[in-house]
């Protein structure tokens, strides 16, 4: 009886690898990015990873920590309700219980501000300002006399790496983690003309090297480098606009940067085809929805596609679909379990729904 029951164990055990396997087969990437929760909303979001995301065949967690971090090369970047190491770690063992990659992110180069108040790192350091001459603004309005959506740092002061590494570091040792993701997306202040360092250069240029500096410090450490793709798309010519896509010439990126950063293709209201772009140069690529169910299916059913039809070589680049959630975990917590029935049909929380709902219909398929 025993010998049966150990048998079908090993039966049981190894039909469901074999699914797995399938599903990743079919879509290697099964992804969410949110911001990480603050310390009193810890528990109950473990108990989304363990009790949603997991048997959703949720695969990948990419966690926006910004400055929600115990830093200790860096304490003064610390929010004042930030995550201890200890909280990290219980986040690190139920993702290592359910083979979840969990993945650091920290905005880099762009994202610095609001319009209305600093990031951490330009409060502490407000020498890596690109544009120190651009004041914050009383109230939240846009188009403004300075263009101000948000700051970035000058990726060409001479000890903002110093920190920036820093924080890459901490961030990799708390999370256990070989991959991060830096942000780097909706970088409008670049090579500005009040910058000593950047005037005059090439902004695509400019933003390779960035991501080239990133890169080589990730590479010493064994780790792959993650960014959002929308400076690396002609904004003009795919019809992306100047958020998906860039308007400010940072485009040609595309093919100054190594191979094996791992592109973020994020769109919202339409299912673009950009992935193609990214695969053709290379690249390995997941498509990001946001808040639009039906886009977000469209998406996945163009990534799995994707990966049914063309060369090998290219099929293979279309890693899969990671759900971008731009309010806190806790918003999502709360959407999630409860549910307004009268609320808005578009949200994050009901994409990412429907997205769990899909993959489960793929992984039931391939059982
Ligand atoms: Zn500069």
């Amino acid at each position: 009886m025993k010998k049966l029951l150990i048998t079908a164990i090993v039966v049981f055990v190894g039909l469901s690898v074999t699914a797995q396997s399938a599903l990743d087969t079919l879509l290697p990437v099964r992804g969410l990015a949110v911001a990480a929760p603050r310390p009193a909303a810890l528990d109950d979001f473990i108990s989304f990873i363990d009790k949603e995301l997991a048997p959703a065949h949720f695969n990948m967690l990419i966690l926006r920590v910004e400055y929600n971090f115990a830093y200790e090369r860096r304490p003064e970047l610390r929010d004042t309700d930030h995550l201890t190491k200890t909280d990290v770690k219980k986040l690190v063992n139920i993702c290592k219980k359910h083979n979840i990659q969990l993945i650091p992110l920290f905005d880099l180069l762009g994202h610095q501000s609001s319009r209305t108040r600093l990031g951490n790192l330009l409060r502490e350091y407000p020498e890596f300002d690109e544009t120190p001459k651009v004041e914050l603004l009383t109230e939240n309005i846009y188009p403004n006399p300075q263009g101000l959506i948000m700051k970035s740092y000058c990726p060409r002061h001479p000890q903002v790496h110093e920190v920036v590494f820093d924080i890459i570091d901490e961030l990799l040792d708390a999370f256990e983690a070989d991959w991060f993701h830096a942000g780097m997306d909706e970088v409008f202040y670049i090579g500005e003309e009040q910058c000593p360092r950047c005037k005059g250069v090439d902004k695509a240029e400019l933003f390779a090297e960035e991501v080239r500096n990133i890169h080589t410090h990730l590479k010493n450490r064994n780790s792959r480098m993650m960014i959002w793709g929308d400076r690396l798309i002609d904004g003009r010519m795919t019809g992306t606009g100047m958020w998906e896509g860039s308007m400010n010439s940072t485009h040609r990126a595309i093919d100054m940067i190594p191979k094996d950063v791992f592109i973020c293709d994020w769109h919202y209201d339409q299912a673009d085809l950009t992935p193609v772009l990214f695969a053709a140069k290379g690249f390995d690529v997941a498509i990001c929805p946001w808040r639009k169910p039906d886009i977000t299916v469209t998406e996945l059913n163009t990534m799995i596609q994707f990966r049914k039809q063309g060369a090998l070589v290219m099929r293979q680049r279309f890693a899969g679909i990671i759900q971008t959630v731009w309010h806190s975990a806790e918003q999502l917590l709360r959407e999630y379990y409860n549910p307004n029935p009268d609320g808005p049909k578009e949200t994050a929380t009901l994409s990412l729904k429907k997205l769990m709902e899909e993959i489960k219909i793929l992984a039931e398929k391939v059982l």
